[in-house]
């Protein structure tokens, strides 16, 4: 194997692999370094998204959600289910079996596509080199023309809060649990706090969530966001707003967790902890000082918009960057990343990414929020459409939640849309591609929905920002 290369990628979470395939697919001779350890302490691809992230979290998100439903939702369509029996180890080993699959399938790609995969540290150093520190500590130096550093981000610890053993875990602790614990605390009320307390509290735990912030879910449009709020309540989260953790201490195997608000300092005895305040950016070990790679002053790369740094033929993507910490933001920085290398001109389109909290009901959106369009001063005009008006919502036993949808009364285009409700995650999909294709309201009035389907919902909603929703009474006719 020589050791020069077209593009060297450090890191293979969805940023990193997604870029070393697509420079591959463009002809470029190209390496992936990747340290990963799975729990058998075996090399594995697909960063924090496969291993601890998107895939492990969904995967008992559904499982959990299916439980759920038999204990407590089937009676309503006529279903009554009896010794109903929970196997948490079950449970857990089925995601790992999907984690294993999907890492595997990431291997089965690399191969396909003739991408090395030299498995250890990544270090960049002087003149596009790189050092690759394997898992027994030989060093090996390689070359390449190109590097993409794709080095991800780890989970943000609170010192006051030290984690320990599986009693104090952060967000990967949180998804290996082997049983159900009595009462859970976590802290941060934000995407993963409320995922991983969904998961405990669908199989019994007593989830209470404690968040220092006085609003909800900030950068969600406060309409939805106060949905979210009431419903996730009404399951049994029981989260606390401007409430802040300043302590935990571990007493056998519980946890005293010290926190304050305004009435004061209090304690709360329970028996497992989540530290969910937030990811950093990971960069420990990638840059040496030779390599001049500069950081910004919150210690992410910093890149300009084509994601090169400051060294020229130096790259970073994905959540060691600027932007949303998400998956699929980092795969597009891949892609175009490859695409700019290859001298083809790409880009990605920061203003329609998608987000998405996959809590029951999920909460999708995209675009600009109510907020941010009247804080711009933008004359706009929303239309919504609630679920409990969907027929197809209906015949699911699902009718929680709305779509709204916020047009611009100038020009018609859509400027955000906004889904609280059964399937959020997959409906968004539809106004993501009207953004990215510039559609007029007008365009998707004419776009036939199937019915009944929950896509209809879109359909109405968008009407309803021009008063002309049909299954629901408009606020203004045309
Ligand atoms: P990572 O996935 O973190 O990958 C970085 C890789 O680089 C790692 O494999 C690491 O081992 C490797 N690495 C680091 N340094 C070196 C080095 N020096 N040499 C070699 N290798 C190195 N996002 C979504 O979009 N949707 C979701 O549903 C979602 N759910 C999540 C749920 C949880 C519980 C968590 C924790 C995160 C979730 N995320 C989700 C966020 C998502 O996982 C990240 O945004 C995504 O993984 C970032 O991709 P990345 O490739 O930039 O970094
Ligand atoms: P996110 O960044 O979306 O993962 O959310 C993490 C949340 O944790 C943020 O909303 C923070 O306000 C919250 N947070 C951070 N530190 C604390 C703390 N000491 N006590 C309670 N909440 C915290």
């Amino acid at each position: 194997m020589s050791n020069h290369y077209d593009v060297i990628v450090i890191g293979a979470g969805p940023a990193g692999y997604v870029a070393a395939i697509r420079c591959a697919q463009l002809g470029m001779k190209t390496a992936c370094v990747e340290k990963w350890l799975n729990k058998g302490d075996k090399p594995a691809l697909g960063g924090t998204c496969l291993n601890v992230g998107c895939i492990p979290s969904k995967a008992l998100l559904e499982a959990t959600e299916f439980y759920h439903s038999a204990v407590h939702g089937f009676e309503d369509l006529g279903i009554t289910c009896s010794d109903i029996k929970l196997d948490v180890p079950k449970m857990i080993s089925r995601k790992d079996k999907i984690v294993a699959e999907l890492t595997g399938g990431i291997e089965g790609l690399f191969k396909a596509n003739g991408i090395d995969w030299l498995v250890g540290t990544g270090t960049v150093l002087a003149d596009k080199k790189v050092r690759v520190t394997a898992l027994d500590d030989t060093p090996s130096n390689y070359s390449a023309n190109n590097i993409i550093i794709a080095t991800g981000s780890v989970p943000i610890d609170l010192p006051i809060t030290p984690l320990e053993s599986d009693v104090v875990v952060d967000s990967s602790g949180a998804l290996e649990w082997q049983s159900v614990p009595g009462k859970l605390c976590v802290i941060g009320a934000g995407i993963i706090g409320l995922e991983l307390g969904s998961v405990w509290r669908r199989l019994g735990s007593e989830v209470v969530l404690l968040e220092a912030m006085d609003s909800f879910l900030p950068m969600v449009d406060a309409q939805v966001a106060k949905d979210a709020m009431r419903t996730f309540g009404k399951q049994g989260l029981d989260i606390r707003l401007s409430t802040r953790v300043t302590g935990s201490s571990v007493n056998g195997d519980k946890v005293t967790v010290r926190y304050q608000d305004s009435d004061g300092d209090h304690e709360m005895l329970v028996d497992k902890l989540i530290v969910a305040v937030g990811r950093r950016a990971y960069v420990h070990g990638v840059l040496s000082d030779e390599a001049g790679v500069e950081l910004d002053e919150r210690g992410l790369i910093h890149v300009n918009d084509s994601c090169e740094t400051n060294v020229p033929g130096i790259y970073a993507i994905g959540d060691v960057v600027r932007g949303p910490m998400l998956a699929h933001k980092g795969s597009e920085e891949g892609v175009m990343v490859a695409e700019r290398i290859s001298g083809e001109t790409s880009s990605v389109n920061y203003d329609v990414m998608p987000n998405v909290i996959y809590t029951h009901p999920e909460v999708a959106w995209v675009g600009k929020t109510e907020e941010q369009l009247k804080a711009d001063g933008v004359d706009y005009q929303a239309g919504t459409f609630p679920f409990a008006a969907s027929g197809r919502a209906k015949a699911k036993g699902d009718v929680g939640g709305l779509v709204k949808i916020l047009r611009d009364k100038k020009t018609d285009r859509m400027l955000g849309a906004h889904i609280i409700g059964p399937s959020a995650s997959e409906l968004l999909g539809q106004s993501v591609l009207a953004m990215e294709f510039d559609a007029t309201i007008e365009d998707i009035a004419h776009t036939i929905h199937a019915h009944p389907t929950l896509s209809e919902a879109m359909h109405e909603a968008a009407l309803s920002a021009d008063g002309r929703a049909i299954h629901i009474a408009n606020r203004k006719r045309r």
